[in-house]
């Protein structure tokens, strides 16, 4: 029987055997909440969260603490060759989300050991939907993280080595914007552009133009990214098209460089499109927020972590990570993590370090009973 496996590194290896898709993760879920039925945690997911798991230990009186990991893979073919490589097609933890899970679990056991010391409550947060921003904000509006007075997490980093971690306060993940515009002209023969209006020229004048939010609008001092990675227009050489379409992404670190970069975005859109005598629609989607840390609580978790890990300034990311809806009301630290890998999050040969799991264990576990004790005074 699988909830048989005790051993984290087992643990990860049947979890990277059969990863699911986000929002899918039906088995992963019974998996977890087997296997915390066992230690003696108390399962509290709430009835309108299909997957993801909620689970509580500790005597209920006193702080109350999340510590949170994903479970969710991503649509990628994996070309690995591990002996514990995917069996559903099509689909792997190219993220490295099976070692954040082991790694919870793994402190989940070790938690349950010592639960008659625990003064408050830890609840375990295994949210489903990481990879599509969405699982945060489904946990939360079910009211899996009410009541929580503080929550960790960490996302894995292949870059760092083994017992190494990245703390800093403030932003540690951008803030991701997404967006897609359609011009609307009048198609004409490409001998006759006087005949029509044309939309390929208005859109190459406009994707030129965005990039100069970042370089003329926002505060040289910080960071900002606006890409536009996808055009579509026309299908063939002499018929000038009646409409072209792009989409891309914006990160920002701070509220005002997300809101003057959004504003200038339309003004630039709307305008293009004016002068040129033609229709803009936009389309935009704000996903998470950036990732925050409590200055406080990341001092606490910092000095923690020194003691056992090697603590090192991490360069902020401008990958999202939706533990921001988490963090934008729960005071909360996540930290990257040491794995050790041979290339980076979403490759179809990303390999991890197992040896770094005992360092993710203990740091759940010991950062868990440290914050009790600091929010208890
Ligand atoms: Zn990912
Ligand atoms: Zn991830």
């Amino acid at each position: 029987m699988v909830t048989e496996i005790k051993d984290p590194i087992e643990i990860r290896h049947y979890l990277h055997q059969h990863p699911e898709l986000s929002d899918k993760e039906f088995e992963t879920t019974k998996f977890i909440t087997n296997y915390l039925q066992k230690l003696g945690y108390k399962i509290v997911t709430p009835k309108d969260l299909n997957t993801g798991v909620i689970a509580e230990i500790g005597n209920g009186n006193g702080p109350v603490i999340g510590l949170r990991s994903d479970i969710d893979a991503l649509p990628i073919q994996e070309k690995t060759g591990l002996q514990y490589s995917s069996i559903s097609n099509g689909v792997m933890h190219a993220c490295g989300h099976d070692f954040h899970m082991a790694s919870l679990l793994g402190a989940a056991a070790k938690i349950s050991n010592q639960k008659d010391s625990i003064k408050g409550t830890i609840r375990l947060v295994f949210q489903p939907a990481e990879e599509t921003h969405v699982g945060a904000q489904e946990v939360k509006e079910a009211g899996g993280v009410d009541n929580l007075d503080a929550i960790i997490g960490f996302h894995n980093k292949p870059d760092y080595g083994v017992g190494e971690v990245g703390i800093t306060a403030g932003g540690l993940m951008a803030a991701v914007d997404q967006f897609t515009v359609s011009f609307q002209g009048v198609g004409t023969h490409a001998a006759m552009p006087n005949l029509g209006n044309d939309p390929i020229v208005a859109l190459t004048t406009t994707v030129n133009t965005l990039q100069t939010i970042v370089s003329r609008n926002e505060n040289p001092q910080q960071t900002a990214v606006l890409s536009v990675t996808h055009v579509q227009g026309g299908a063939t050489w002499n018929v000038i098209p009646e409409s072209a379409w792009f989409e891309g992404t914006l990160r920002t670190f701070t509220h005002e460089a997300r809101a003057t970069a959004k504003k200038r975005f339309f003004e630039i859109v709307n305008g293009e499109a004016a002068a040129f005598g033609l229709e803009a629609e936009i389309n935009w989607q704000e996903g998470p927020d950036v990732v925050n840390n409590d200055s406080n609580l990341t001092k606490v978790v910092e000095e923690e972590s020194a003691k056992f890990l090697r603590v090192i300034k991490p360069v902020p990311s401008n990958a999202g990570e939706d533990f921001a809806y988490f963090s934008q009301r729960i005071p909360s630290v996540f930290v990257f993590f040491g794995s050790h890998g041979n290339t980076d999050w979403h490759h179809d040969d990303l390999v991890l370090d197992d040896a770094g799991l005992k360092y993710a264990i203990e740091w759940y576990y010991r950062i868990g009973f440290k914050l009790l004790e600091y929010l208890r005074k």
